[in-house]
């Protein structure tokens, strides 16, 4: 277990993506504080039985003073913090005239400000401890466009840039960080668009996912949260020392394209 003795955070990982990631740091050795708005018994339970310890925090990753409170609490648990993956993100979909403001700035917050707290407040740990890893679950949208995703492709694009800022500012250390560019992951966050999908083409839910992968994957396949947490796994390991500020796709070939 590569990961022994180490402590992680994975933001937004009461399911989907971060809960795979969580699940499989686990499995390495690592302590894991939880987060997000799910069923995070359950999370918890499953976790628990890599005979690690677990624990969650249900701070809203759209307010500064309730992550701070995260990360506090992360270290006060667990005697300080080496991993941070922020995981944690929203979508909504519409065209640019018709995008709620409400829901751009929710976007906005979460998907990418919550990214600059977590990382400004657990870097002094991670300094402290003269190791880190810090993984931005950013998407194949921080590298490419698509319509009707204004909030979320200008969010990922974003953290993509707040990847590599960080990358450098802890290049003379031991410290990395990178994000990961996921194309669709069949989670509750795709399954919206498929289901808006499934309904404007008047299909079923299998040819509205045939239809959304056909359109943008050449694989046709969905990635796998599994996968994903391979990957991460693999940036946490001293092999991956010197991937730093990389952003790194997962995306059935959407971005070769
Ligand atoms: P998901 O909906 O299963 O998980 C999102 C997690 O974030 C949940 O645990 C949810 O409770 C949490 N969350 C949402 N708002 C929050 C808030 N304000 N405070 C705290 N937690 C909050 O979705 P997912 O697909 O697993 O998404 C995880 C990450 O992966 C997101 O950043 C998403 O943008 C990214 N991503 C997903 C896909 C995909 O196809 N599913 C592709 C690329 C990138």
């Amino acid at each position: 277990m590569s990961l022994q003795g180490k402590t992680a955070l994975v933001t937004g990982s009461t399911s989907g993506i971060g809960l795979a990631i969580a699940d499989a740091l686990a499995r390495q050795g690592a302590d894991v504080m939880l987060n997000g708005f799910g069923d995070h018994r359950s999370a918890q339970a499953q976790l628990a039985a890599h005979g690690r310890r677990v624990s969650y925090h249900g701070a809203d990753m759209s307010k500064p003073g309730e992550i701070a409170d995260l990360i506090e609490q992360t270290v006060s648990t667990f005697g300080g913090i080496d991993i941070l993956v922020n995981n944690a993100g929203i979508q909504h979909v519409a065209p640019i005239e018709e995008f709620p403001v409400e829901k751009w700035d929710a976007i906005i917050a979460i998907n990418l400000s919550s990214a600059f707290h977590t990382t400004r407040l657990a870097l002094p740990h991670m300094r402290a401890g003269r190791w880190g890893r810090i993984v931005n679950v950013a998407s194949v949208h921080g590298l490419v466009g698509s319509v009707q995703k204004s909030a979320y492709v200008a969010a990922k694009h974003g953290i993509v840039g707040l990847t590599k800022v960080v990358a450098l500012e802890t290049a003379d250390q031991p410290i990395t960080c990178n994000a990961i560019c996921p194309g669709f992951v069949l989670t509750p966050l795709v399954q919206e668009q498929v289901a808006m999908r499934a309904a404007a083409l008047s299909v079923d839910d299998e040819q509205a996912k045939r239809a959304l992968l056909q359109e943008k994957q050449p694989s046709g396949e969905f990635v796998a949260p599994e996968q994903l947490a391979g990957l991460v796994v693999f940036l946490c390991s001293e092999a991956a020392a010197q991937v730093r500020g990389a952003a790194w796709n997962m995306d059935g070939g959407w971005t070769a394209q």
